[in-house]
Protein backbone atom coordinates (compact mmCIF):
# COMPACT_ATOMS: atom_id res chain seq x y z
CA UNK A 1 0.00 0.00 0.00
CA UNK A 2 2.59 2.44 1.14
CA UNK A 3 4.70 1.62 -2.03
CA UNK A 4 1.14 2.46 -4.19
CA UNK A 5 1.10 5.41 -2.52
CA UNK A 6 4.25 6.81 -3.14
CA UNK A 7 3.86 6.22 -6.32
CA UNK A 8 1.31 8.42 -7.20
CA UNK A 9 2.66 10.93 -5.44
CA UNK A 10 6.14 10.48 -7.49
CA UNK A 11 3.50 10.71 -10.67
CA UNK A 12 2.71 13.65 -9.39
CA UNK A 13 5.99 15.16 -9.05
CA UNK A 14 6.80 13.88 -12.54
CA UNK A 15 3.34 15.38 -14.46
CA UNK A 16 4.12 18.88 -12.87
CA UNK A 17 7.55 18.43 -13.72
CA UNK A 18 6.79 17.77 -17.68
CA UNK A 19 4.38 20.57 -17.76
CA UNK A 20 6.99 23.33 -16.04
CA UNK A 21 9.71 21.99 -18.39
CA UNK A 22 7.77 21.78 -21.46
CA UNK A 23 6.26 25.74 -20.45
CA UNK A 24 9.98 27.03 -19.80
CA UNK A 25 11.73 25.30 -22.45
CA UNK A 26 8.79 26.99 -25.10
CA UNK A 27 8.92 30.43 -23.77
CA UNK A 28 12.80 30.31 -24.21
CA UNK A 29 12.29 29.11 -27.70
CA UNK A 30 10.06 31.45 -28.53
CA UNK A 31 12.74 34.35 -27.55
CA UNK A 32 14.85 32.36 -30.08
CA UNK A 33 12.77 30.39 -33.13
CA UNK A 34 9.93 31.54 -35.13
CA UNK A 35 6.54 30.60 -34.82
CA UNK A 36 6.97 29.58 -31.32
CA UNK A 37 4.10 29.79 -28.72
CA UNK A 38 4.59 32.81 -26.43
CA UNK A 39 3.64 33.16 -22.27
CA UNK A 40 0.78 34.63 -23.69
CA UNK A 41 -0.81 32.40 -25.79
CA UNK A 42 0.06 29.27 -22.75
CA UNK A 43 -2.09 30.41 -20.51
CA UNK A 44 -5.61 29.39 -20.12
CA UNK A 45 -6.48 32.60 -18.28
CA UNK A 46 -6.06 34.13 -21.56
CA UNK A 47 -9.38 32.37 -22.35
CA UNK A 48 -10.92 34.18 -20.03
CA UNK A 49 -9.43 37.75 -20.83
CA UNK A 50 -10.76 37.33 -24.17
CA UNK A 51 -13.76 35.72 -23.62
CA UNK A 52 -16.12 39.07 -24.00
CA UNK A 53 -14.73 39.87 -26.98
CA UNK A 54 -14.28 36.82 -28.68
CA UNK A 55 -18.48 36.20 -27.95
CA UNK A 56 -19.26 39.58 -28.74
CA UNK A 57 -17.16 40.24 -32.08
CA UNK A 58 -15.32 36.53 -32.94
CA UNK A 59 -12.35 38.53 -31.83
CA UNK A 60 -9.49 38.08 -29.48
CA UNK A 61 -8.07 40.58 -27.50
CA UNK A 62 -4.25 41.73 -28.52
CA UNK A 63 -1.66 38.50 -27.80
CA UNK A 64 -3.85 36.33 -27.25
CA UNK A 65 -4.47 33.51 -29.45
CA UNK A 66 -7.17 30.43 -30.25
CA UNK A 67 -4.89 27.77 -28.21
CA UNK A 68 -6.22 29.69 -24.53
CA UNK A 69 -9.90 29.40 -25.64
CA UNK A 70 -8.99 25.61 -26.31
CA UNK A 71 -6.93 25.92 -22.64
CA UNK A 72 -9.78 27.09 -21.31
CA UNK A 73 -12.56 24.64 -21.92
CA UNK A 74 -10.25 21.95 -21.46
CA UNK A 75 -9.55 23.58 -17.61
CA UNK A 76 -13.46 24.24 -17.39
CA UNK A 77 -14.52 20.50 -18.24
CA UNK A 78 -11.74 19.47 -15.86
CA UNK A 79 -12.64 22.37 -12.78
CA UNK A 80 -16.18 20.75 -13.23
CA UNK A 81 -15.30 17.30 -13.08
CA UNK A 82 -12.06 17.47 -10.52
CA UNK A 83 -11.95 21.00 -9.32
CA UNK A 84 -8.53 22.24 -9.10
CA UNK A 85 -7.00 19.08 -10.09
CA UNK A 86 -5.01 21.43 -12.55
CA UNK A 87 -3.11 23.35 -10.44
CA UNK A 88 -1.92 20.04 -8.37
CA UNK A 89 -0.99 18.32 -11.20
CA UNK A 90 -0.57 20.23 -14.19
CA UNK A 91 -0.22 24.00 -13.17
CA UNK A 92 3.68 25.52 -14.32
CA UNK A 93 3.54 28.14 -12.06
CA UNK A 94 2.02 25.60 -9.19
CA UNK A 95 5.20 23.76 -10.24
CA UNK A 96 7.72 26.30 -9.59
CA UNK A 97 6.36 27.53 -6.57
CA UNK A 98 6.67 23.62 -5.03
CA UNK A 99 9.98 23.95 -5.71
CA UNK A 100 10.65 26.79 -4.07
CA UNK A 101 8.41 25.09 -1.01
CA UNK A 102 10.68 22.12 -1.44
CA UNK A 103 13.81 24.72 -0.92
CA UNK A 104 12.44 25.97 2.41
CA UNK A 105 11.64 22.69 3.47
CA UNK A 106 15.45 21.98 3.29
CA UNK A 107 16.56 25.05 4.65
CA UNK A 108 13.99 26.36 7.30
CA UNK A 109 13.33 22.13 7.70
CA UNK A 110 9.77 23.85 9.41
CA UNK A 111 6.58 24.50 7.58
CA UNK A 112 5.09 27.89 8.38
CA UNK A 113 1.40 28.72 8.23
CA UNK A 114 -0.53 32.18 8.30
CA UNK A 115 -2.77 32.65 11.00
CA UNK A 116 -5.94 31.22 10.57
CA UNK A 117 -8.21 34.88 10.56
CA UNK A 118 -5.91 36.10 8.58
CA UNK A 119 -5.42 33.38 5.92
CA UNK A 120 -8.92 33.08 5.21
CA UNK A 121 -9.47 36.54 4.90
CA UNK A 122 -6.86 36.72 2.40
CA UNK A 123 -7.81 33.76 0.27
CA UNK A 124 -10.60 36.35 -0.75
CA UNK A 125 -8.32 38.63 -2.34
CA UNK A 126 -8.41 36.86 -5.74
CA UNK A 127 -11.61 36.96 -6.12
CA UNK A 128 -12.05 41.05 -6.50
CA UNK A 129 -8.99 40.37 -8.30
CA UNK A 130 -10.87 38.34 -10.13
CA UNK A 131 -13.21 41.06 -11.47
CA UNK A 132 -11.09 43.74 -11.64
CA UNK A 133 -8.82 42.10 -14.39
CA UNK A 134 -11.38 40.72 -16.33
CA UNK A 135 -13.74 44.04 -15.79
CA UNK A 136 -10.59 46.01 -17.54
CA UNK A 137 -9.42 43.65 -19.99
CA UNK A 138 -13.05 43.71 -21.27
CA UNK A 139 -13.47 47.08 -21.56
CA UNK A 140 -10.41 48.56 -22.90
CA UNK A 141 -9.35 44.83 -24.84
CA UNK A 142 -6.05 44.74 -24.18
CA UNK A 143 -3.96 42.59 -21.57
CA UNK A 144 -3.98 44.88 -18.67
CA UNK A 145 -2.18 42.34 -15.96
CA UNK A 146 0.36 41.67 -18.25
CA UNK A 147 3.29 44.04 -16.70
CA UNK A 148 2.07 42.47 -13.43
CA UNK A 149 1.52 39.14 -14.00
CA UNK A 150 4.42 37.09 -12.17
CA UNK A 151 4.06 34.34 -14.94
CA UNK A 152 4.65 36.38 -17.76
CA UNK A 153 7.77 37.76 -15.88
CA UNK A 154 9.35 34.54 -15.71
CA UNK A 155 8.66 33.43 -19.16
CA UNK A 156 11.18 36.08 -20.12
CA UNK A 157 13.99 35.85 -18.03
CA UNK A 158 15.44 34.06 -20.74
CA UNK A 159 15.66 37.78 -22.41
CA UNK A 160 17.86 38.97 -19.48
CA UNK A 161 16.99 40.50 -16.54
CA UNK A 162 17.60 44.29 -17.93
CA UNK A 163 14.88 43.46 -20.16
CA UNK A 164 12.19 41.68 -18.09
CA UNK A 165 12.88 44.32 -15.74
CA UNK A 166 11.73 47.00 -18.40
CA UNK A 167 9.23 45.77 -19.03
CA UNK A 168 7.28 43.40 -16.17
CA UNK A 169 9.36 45.36 -13.25
CA UNK A 170 6.12 45.24 -11.04
CA UNK A 171 5.68 41.61 -12.55
CA UNK A 172 9.31 40.47 -11.61
CA UNK A 173 9.11 42.09 -8.15
CA UNK A 174 5.76 39.60 -7.37
CA UNK A 175 7.56 37.13 -8.89
CA UNK A 176 10.35 37.41 -6.41
CA UNK A 177 7.94 38.36 -3.19
CA UNK A 178 5.78 34.97 -4.47
CA UNK A 179 8.78 32.53 -4.90
CA UNK A 180 10.12 33.79 -1.47
CA UNK A 181 7.34 33.30 0.14
CA UNK A 182 6.69 29.75 -0.73
CA UNK A 183 10.08 28.85 0.93
CA UNK A 184 7.96 29.28 4.01
CA UNK A 185 4.28 29.21 3.14
CA UNK A 186 3.36 27.07 0.36
CA UNK A 187 1.60 27.68 -2.62
CA UNK A 188 0.78 31.38 -0.91
CA UNK A 189 0.10 32.74 -4.94
CA UNK A 190 -2.27 29.88 -5.55
CA UNK A 191 -4.19 30.54 -1.53
CA UNK A 192 -4.15 34.31 -2.23
CA UNK A 193 -3.91 35.63 -5.79
CA UNK A 194 -4.40 33.58 -8.69
CA UNK A 195 -7.49 34.87 -10.72
CA UNK A 196 -7.25 31.43 -12.55
CA UNK A 197 -8.23 29.89 -9.26
CA UNK A 198 -10.30 32.00 -8.29
CA UNK A 199 -12.75 30.84 -11.46
CA UNK A 200 -11.96 27.15 -10.73
CA UNK A 201 -12.66 27.98 -7.07
CA UNK A 202 -16.29 28.99 -8.48
CA UNK A 203 -16.37 25.67 -10.52
CA UNK A 204 -15.31 23.53 -7.76
CA UNK A 205 -18.64 24.06 -5.87
CA UNK A 206 -20.28 21.91 -8.67
CA UNK A 207 -17.12 19.24 -8.87
CA UNK A 208 -18.11 15.20 -9.32
CA UNK A 209 -14.87 14.58 -7.31
CA UNK A 210 -14.33 14.63 -3.76
CA UNK A 211 -12.18 13.35 -1.00
CA UNK A 212 -13.74 11.91 2.19
CA UNK A 213 -12.89 10.55 5.37
CA UNK A 214 -13.99 7.71 7.22
CA UNK A 215 -13.89 9.00 11.14
CA UNK A 216 -14.43 5.36 12.45
CA UNK A 217 -10.68 4.41 10.78
CA UNK A 218 -9.30 7.47 11.81
CA UNK A 219 -6.90 7.99 14.55
CA UNK A 220 -6.38 11.86 14.50
CA UNK A 221 -2.77 12.12 13.96
CA UNK A 222 -3.75 15.22 11.81
CA UNK A 223 -0.51 14.15 9.29
CA UNK A 224 -3.13 15.09 6.56
CA UNK A 225 -3.72 18.69 8.21
CA UNK A 226 0.12 18.65 8.18
CA UNK A 227 0.96 17.58 4.57
CA UNK A 228 -1.86 19.64 2.99
CA UNK A 229 -0.11 22.45 0.91
CA UNK A 230 -3.39 24.44 0.92
CA UNK A 231 -3.93 23.71 4.87
CA UNK A 232 -7.16 22.51 4.79
CA UNK A 233 -8.33 21.01 8.07
CA UNK A 234 -8.66 17.25 6.30
CA UNK A 235 -9.26 15.31 9.80
CA UNK A 236 -11.73 17.30 11.05
CA UNK A 237 -14.42 17.01 7.96
CA UNK A 238 -16.05 14.17 6.85
CA UNK A 239 -16.30 15.37 3.06
CA UNK A 240 -13.27 17.99 1.66
CA UNK A 241 -16.01 20.52 0.09
CA UNK A 242 -13.25 23.01 0.45
CA UNK A 243 -13.20 25.07 -3.16
CA UNK A 244 -9.38 25.26 -2.63
CA UNK A 245 -8.49 21.81 -2.71
CA UNK A 246 -6.31 21.10 -5.46
CA UNK A 247 -6.75 17.26 -5.37
CA UNK A 248 -3.06 17.17 -5.07
CA UNK A 249 -3.36 13.83 -2.69
CA UNK A 250 -0.87 14.94 -0.44
CA UNK A 251 -3.09 14.04 2.40
CA UNK A 252 -4.67 10.58 1.11
CA UNK A 253 -1.21 9.16 0.57
CA UNK A 254 0.21 10.70 3.94
CA UNK A 255 -2.88 8.40 5.93
CA UNK A 256 -1.19 6.17 7.86
CA UNK A 257 -3.94 3.99 8.71
CA UNK A 258 -4.49 1.08 6.33
CA UNK A 259 -8.33 0.75 5.99
CA UNK A 260 -8.33 3.70 3.35
CA UNK A 261 -9.32 6.42 6.22
CA UNK A 262 -9.68 9.01 3.85
CA UNK A 263 -10.47 7.63 -0.34
CA UNK A 264 -11.54 9.41 -3.04
CA UNK A 265 -14.94 9.40 -4.73
CA UNK A 266 -16.56 10.47 -8.23
CA UNK A 267 -19.72 11.09 -8.66
CA UNK A 268 -20.33 9.45 -4.93
CA UNK A 269 -19.16 6.79 -6.15
CA UNK A 270 -15.56 5.14 -3.94
CA UNK A 271 -12.55 5.27 -6.99
CA UNK A 272 -9.17 4.48 -6.71
CA UNK A 273 -6.78 7.50 -6.37
CA UNK A 274 -4.73 6.48 -9.07
CA UNK A 275 -7.97 6.31 -11.34
CA UNK A 276 -8.81 9.98 -10.77
CA UNK A 277 -5.28 11.05 -11.78
CA UNK A 278 -5.44 9.32 -14.82
CA UNK A 279 -9.12 10.71 -15.59
CA UNK A 280 -7.95 14.06 -14.95
CA UNK A 281 -5.05 14.09 -17.03
CA UNK A 282 -7.30 12.20 -19.54
CA UNK A 283 -9.92 15.08 -19.64
CA UNK A 284 -6.98 17.72 -20.17
CA UNK A 285 -4.88 16.07 -22.82
CA UNK A 286 -7.63 15.05 -24.53
CA UNK A 287 -9.29 18.30 -24.46
CA UNK A 288 -6.11 19.56 -26.15
CA UNK A 289 -5.83 16.70 -28.46
CA UNK A 290 -9.62 17.60 -29.55
CA UNK A 291 -8.42 20.87 -29.85
CA UNK A 292 -5.25 20.14 -32.03
CA UNK A 293 -7.51 17.76 -34.55
CA UNK A 294 -10.07 20.21 -34.67
CA UNK A 295 -7.29 22.74 -35.81
CA UNK A 296 -8.48 25.21 -32.93
CA UNK A 297 -5.19 25.11 -30.48
CA UNK A 298 -3.21 27.17 -32.33
CA UNK A 299 -0.64 28.63 -30.23
CA UNK A 300 0.70 31.29 -32.67
CA UNK A 301 -2.03 32.62 -35.15
CA UNK A 302 -2.03 33.35 -38.64
CA UNK A 303 0.91 35.99 -40.03
CA UNK A 304 0.37 39.10 -41.55
CA UNK A 305 0.49 37.02 -44.87
CA UNK A 306 -2.30 35.01 -44.02
CA UNK A 307 -4.13 37.67 -42.93
CA UNK A 308 -3.71 39.72 -46.48
CA UNK A 309 -4.59 36.78 -48.29
CA UNK A 310 -7.79 36.13 -46.45
CA UNK A 311 -8.46 40.15 -46.95
CA UNK A 312 -9.00 40.53 -43.35
CA UNK A 313 -5.69 42.08 -42.33
CA UNK A 314 -5.65 44.90 -39.52
CA UNK A 315 -3.56 47.00 -37.36
CA UNK A 316 -4.29 45.14 -34.46
CA UNK A 317 -2.63 41.75 -35.86
CA UNK A 318 0.89 43.67 -35.70
CA UNK A 319 3.01 41.39 -33.02
CA UNK A 320 5.86 41.91 -31.27
CA UNK A 321 7.25 39.16 -33.55
CA UNK A 322 6.48 40.50 -36.80
CA UNK A 323 9.39 42.00 -38.86
CA UNK A 324 9.99 44.97 -40.40
CA UNK A 325 9.41 43.85 -44.25
CA UNK A 326 6.17 41.91 -43.30
CA UNK A 327 4.59 44.43 -42.15
CA UNK A 328 5.63 47.17 -44.99
CA UNK A 329 4.82 44.04 -47.57
CA UNK A 330 1.31 42.78 -46.10
CA UNK A 331 0.48 46.49 -45.49
CA UNK A 332 1.68 47.57 -48.73
CA UNK A 333 3.70 50.87 -47.42
CA UNK A 334 7.08 51.95 -48.50
CA UNK A 335 9.56 50.42 -45.79
CA UNK A 336 11.54 53.41 -45.56
CA UNK A 337 8.19 55.59 -44.72
CA UNK A 338 7.24 52.99 -42.29
CA UNK A 339 10.83 53.70 -40.67
CA UNK A 340 10.98 57.27 -40.51
CA UNK A 341 6.99 57.35 -39.41
CA UNK A 342 7.77 54.88 -36.28
CA UNK A 343 11.05 57.34 -35.52
CA UNK A 344 13.83 54.52 -35.87
CA UNK A 345 16.77 55.15 -37.60
CA UNK A 346 16.78 52.39 -40.90
CA UNK A 347 20.53 51.94 -40.56
CA UNK A 348 20.38 50.29 -37.25
CA UNK A 349 17.60 48.52 -37.59
CA UNK A 350 17.78 45.73 -40.64
CA UNK A 351 14.55 44.88 -42.37
CA UNK A 352 13.99 41.30 -41.00
CA UNK A 353 14.20 42.48 -37.56
CA UNK A 354 11.48 41.99 -35.19
CA UNK A 355 9.38 44.83 -33.24
CA UNK A 356 10.61 42.88 -29.79
CA UNK A 357 13.77 43.38 -31.04
CA UNK A 358 14.39 46.31 -32.25
CA UNK A 359 14.77 48.44 -28.91
CA UNK A 360 18.05 46.40 -28.35
CA UNK A 361 18.77 48.38 -31.88
CA UNK A 362 18.17 51.82 -31.46
CA UNK A 363 18.90 51.64 -27.74
CA UNK A 364 15.66 52.82 -26.41
CA UNK A 365 12.55 50.92 -25.09
CA UNK A 366 10.62 50.18 -27.83
CA UNK A 367 6.89 48.86 -28.15
CA UNK A 368 5.15 47.16 -30.87
CA UNK A 369 2.33 49.95 -30.54
CA UNK A 370 4.75 52.57 -31.66
CA UNK A 371 4.79 50.60 -35.52
CA UNK A 372 0.95 49.65 -35.56
CA UNK A 373 0.50 53.70 -34.59
CA UNK A 374 2.96 55.23 -37.30
CA UNK A 375 1.01 52.50 -39.48
CA UNK A 376 -2.72 54.05 -39.04
CA UNK A 377 -0.61 57.98 -39.58
CA UNK A 378 0.79 56.34 -42.76
CA UNK A 379 -2.67 54.97 -44.23
CA UNK A 380 -4.84 57.75 -42.81
CA UNK A 381 -6.37 54.91 -40.34
CA UNK A 382 -7.70 55.28 -37.37
CA UNK A 383 -5.83 53.43 -34.72
CA UNK A 384 -6.26 54.39 -30.94
CA UNK A 385 -3.20 52.73 -29.51
CA UNK A 386 -2.89 49.67 -27.22
CA UNK A 387 -3.93 51.80 -24.31
CA UNK A 388 -6.45 53.74 -25.88
CA UNK A 389 -4.95 56.82 -26.52
CA UNK A 390 -3.07 58.07 -30.09
CA UNK A 391 0.19 60.20 -29.23
CA UNK A 392 0.59 61.60 -32.59
CA UNK A 393 -1.30 65.19 -32.62
CA UNK A 394 -4.00 66.03 -35.21
CA UNK A 395 -1.13 68.18 -37.08
CA UNK A 396 1.56 65.10 -37.01
CA UNK A 397 -1.29 62.99 -38.31
CA UNK A 398 -1.84 65.48 -40.94
CA UNK A 399 1.63 66.29 -41.93
CA UNK A 400 2.21 62.33 -42.13
CA UNK A 401 -0.74 61.32 -44.26
CA UNK A 402 0.88 64.43 -46.94
CA UNK A 403 4.07 62.55 -46.40
CA UNK A 404 2.89 59.55 -47.20
CA UNK A 405 1.06 60.64 -50.11
CA UNK A 406 4.24 62.48 -52.02
CA UNK A 407 6.04 59.56 -51.61
CA UNK A 408 7.49 58.51 -54.39
CA UNK A 409 5.62 55.72 -56.25
CA UNK A 410 8.25 53.27 -56.37
CA UNK A 411 11.06 55.28 -53.70
CA UNK A 412 14.47 53.73 -52.94
CA UNK A 413 14.02 50.78 -50.99
CA UNK A 414 10.08 50.20 -51.07
CA UNK A 415 9.14 46.62 -51.02
CA UNK A 416 7.06 45.16 -53.47
CA UNK A 417 4.26 43.26 -51.58
CA UNK A 418 3.56 39.76 -52.59
CA UNK A 419 0.52 38.81 -54.57
CA UNK A 420 -0.65 37.26 -51.79
CA UNK A 421 -0.42 40.51 -49.84
CA UNK A 422 -1.52 43.04 -52.26
CA UNK A 423 -5.30 43.15 -51.47
CA UNK A 424 -4.55 44.02 -48.38
CA UNK A 425 -3.19 47.58 -48.67
CA UNK A 426 -4.98 48.75 -45.22
CA UNK A 427 -6.47 47.58 -42.06
CA UNK A 428 -9.97 46.61 -43.04
CA UNK A 429 -10.73 44.22 -45.85
CA UNK A 430 -10.31 44.69 -49.51
CA UNK A 431 -13.26 46.78 -51.47
CA UNK A 432 -12.99 47.32 -55.05
CA UNK A 433 -11.17 49.76 -56.95
CA UNK A 434 -13.68 53.22 -57.45
CA UNK A 435 -14.82 54.55 -60.55
CA UNK A 436 -13.81 57.62 -61.54
CA UNK A 437 -15.95 60.51 -60.29
CA UNK A 438 -19.34 62.22 -62.25
CA UNK A 439 -18.22 65.45 -63.54
CA UNK A 440 -19.11 68.43 -61.31
CA UNK A 441 -18.09 66.38 -58.18
CA UNK A 442 -17.34 67.93 -55.05
CA UNK A 443 -13.70 69.78 -55.08
CA UNK A 444 -12.03 68.56 -51.59
CA UNK A 445 -9.80 71.51 -50.30
CA UNK A 446 -6.30 70.88 -49.63
CA UNK A 447 -5.24 69.75 -46.52
CA UNK A 448 -8.47 68.42 -45.35
CA UNK A 449 -7.54 64.49 -43.85
CA UNK A 450 -10.91 62.13 -43.90
CA UNK A 451 -11.35 60.07 -40.55
CA UNK A 452 -12.92 57.00 -40.40
CA UNK A 453 -14.56 58.80 -37.63
CA UNK A 454 -16.42 61.27 -39.62
CA UNK A 455 -20.29 60.91 -40.77
CA UNK A 456 -21.62 61.77 -43.94
CA UNK A 457 -23.11 64.42 -42.01
CA UNK A 458 -19.84 65.82 -40.45
CA UNK A 459 -18.17 66.16 -43.38
CA UNK A 460 -20.88 67.92 -45.69
CA UNK A 461 -20.89 70.75 -42.57
CA UNK A 462 -16.94 70.98 -42.90
CA UNK A 463 -16.92 71.39 -46.03
CA UNK A 464 -20.21 73.34 -46.57
CA UNK A 465 -22.03 71.61 -49.32
CA UNK A 466 -24.99 68.95 -49.37
CA UNK A 467 -24.76 65.32 -48.17
CA UNK A 468 -25.26 64.03 -51.13
CA UNK A 469 -22.76 65.71 -52.91
CA UNK A 470 -20.30 63.75 -50.09
CA UNK A 471 -21.85 60.90 -50.97
CA UNK A 472 -21.39 60.97 -55.18
CA UNK A 473 -17.68 62.06 -54.35
CA UNK A 474 -17.46 58.46 -52.00
CA UNK A 475 -19.44 56.84 -54.67
CA UNK A 476 -21.64 55.27 -51.98
CA UNK A 477 -25.35 54.16 -52.39
CA UNK A 478 -27.73 56.79 -52.07
CA UNK A 479 -29.49 55.20 -49.15
CA UNK A 480 -26.21 55.51 -46.84
CA UNK A 481 -26.70 56.54 -43.34
CA UNK A 482 -25.30 60.13 -43.14
CA UNK A 483 -25.27 59.93 -39.49
CA UNK A 484 -23.44 56.66 -38.90
CA UNK A 485 -19.14 57.22 -39.02
CA UNK A 486 -17.38 55.47 -42.28
CA UNK A 487 -15.75 52.77 -40.46
CA UNK A 488 -18.66 51.27 -38.79
CA UNK A 489 -20.39 50.93 -42.36
CA UNK A 490 -17.23 49.76 -44.30
CA UNK A 491 -18.26 46.06 -43.35
CA UNK A 492 -21.80 46.70 -44.80
CA UNK A 493 -20.78 48.39 -48.02
CA UNK A 494 -17.81 46.76 -48.78
CA UNK A 495 -15.17 49.71 -48.62
CA UNK A 496 -11.59 50.26 -47.11
CA UNK A 497 -11.18 53.89 -45.79
CA UNK A 498 -8.14 54.04 -47.59
CA UNK A 499 -10.11 53.25 -50.94
CA UNK A 500 -12.57 55.92 -49.48
CA UNK A 501 -9.09 58.34 -48.96
CA UNK A 502 -8.26 57.98 -52.56
CA UNK A 503 -11.68 58.82 -54.09
CA UNK A 504 -11.58 61.65 -52.24
CA UNK A 505 -8.69 62.86 -52.99
CA UNK A 506 -8.99 62.53 -56.87
S1 LIG B 1 -7.10 18.47 0.94
FE1 LIG B 1 -5.73 16.82 0.29
S2 LIG B 1 -5.94 16.80 -1.93
FE2 LIG B 1 -6.80 18.74 -1.22
S3 LIG B 1 -5.09 20.18 -1.36
FE3 LIG B 1 -5.09 19.36 0.73
S4 LIG B 1 -3.69 17.62 0.63
FE4 LIG B 1 -4.20 18.12 -1.46
S1 LIG C 1 -4.01 11.29 8.33
FE1 LIG C 1 -5.67 9.75 8.30
S2 LIG C 1 -5.73 8.97 10.34
FE2 LIG C 1 -4.53 10.83 10.47
S3 LIG C 1 -6.05 12.40 10.96
FE3 LIG C 1 -5.90 12.38 8.74
S4 LIG C 1 -7.51 10.98 8.11
FE4 LIG C 1 -7.21 10.62 10.31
Amino acid sequence: MARKIEKIQLGRRISLGVFFVAFTVLTILHQKVENMPSVDSLCPFGGIETLFKYIAGGELVKKIMPSNLVLLVAIIILGVALSRFFFGWICAFGALQGIFGWIGKKLFKKRRTVPKKLDQALRWIKYPLLVGIVYFTWTTGTLIIRPYDPLAAYAHLSTGIASVWAEFAVGLVILIVVLVLSTLYERAFCKYLCPLGAVISILGRIPLFRIKRESSTCISCSKCDRVCPMNIDVSTVKTITSPECIGCMECVTACPTKKSTLYTTLAGKKVKTGTIVIVGLAIYLGALGVGALTGKLDFVGPSLTDEATKGTLKIEDIRGSSTWEEIAESFNVSLIELYKAANVDETKVPPDTKLKDTGALIGRTFEADEVRIALATLLGISYSGENGTTPSSPVQTVQAVETAQRAPAVPEKIIEPTEAAKPATSAEPVAPVAPAVSEGALAVPEGFVLEGTMTIKDIATALNVPEAKVIEKLQLPADISVTTPLRDMKDQYGYTMTALKERFAQ
